[in-house]
């Protein structure tokens, strides 16, 4: 259902969607602990109050949202440890979040094609997809959940009602259709341990 011409072109998408910016946007379990109460954002990132009210929905608790700065800054400080140690520093790039903490981190990009979509811009469907999977992802992380799998899967079946409830997609739209087309792609691209369930 929902197919189009922009679901035609598999292999510049396939191509754009595991570029290493994006390739498992999501996430990395970092193992130090965060506390409950609310934290100053780090060095080269910013609070986001938009994004935290769609992170505390999903989450079903307050959290805060951090975005990087810029893109440059978030790697290595991701990359570094600096917002956590990571599990594999390689991947998981788009965004960060320890189960169960009360803050998620999210590079520069993400967090730019996010509040582009929600300023009611149109930006690239490909990007607010990945974009959209991993705050989701991370979210489904602080409700307590550690198993990626289950994560990824559980930020795939919330998605499209966040996607209407804050993204201005219309449900049962062609658009909406697309947005879970290129989420599953990039869900497609991550390591196999985030999908042994779906
Ligand atoms: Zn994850």
């Amino acid at each position: 259902m929902g197919i189009t011409k922009r679901q035609t072109h598999i292999p510049s998408t396939i191509r754009r969607v595991v570029r290493p910016s994006l390739i498992a946007a999501s996430a990395f379990v970092f193992a130090t602990s965060v506390p409950a109460a609310a934290i100053p954002a780090p060095a080269g990132l910013h609070e986001s109050s938009k994004l935290k009210a769609i992170s505390t929905s999903v989450a079903k608790k307050t959290v805060q949202v951090m975005c990087a700065n810029e893109d440059d800054a978030w790697r290595a400080q991701a990359e570094a440890g600096v917002l956590g140690p990571t599990a594999d520093p390689s991947a998981g790039m788009g965004g960060l979040a320890k189960p169960g903490a009360s803050t998620l981190y999210l590079a520069w990009s993400t967090c730019d094609f996010l509040l582009e979509r929600l300023r009611d811009g149109h930006p690239d469907l490909i990007e607010v997809a990945a974009s959209i999977l991993t705050l989701v992802h991370e979210s489904v992380h602080l409700r307590g959940v550690r198993e990626e799998s289950v994560t990824d899967c559980t930020a795939l079946m919330l998605m499209p009602s966040v996607a209407v409830k804050f993204f201005h997609f219309k449900a049962g739209s062609i658009t909406l259709s697309n947005l879970m087309f290129y989420a599953r792609l990039a869900h497609g691209a991550k390591p196999a341990s985030y999908k042994t369930l779906c």
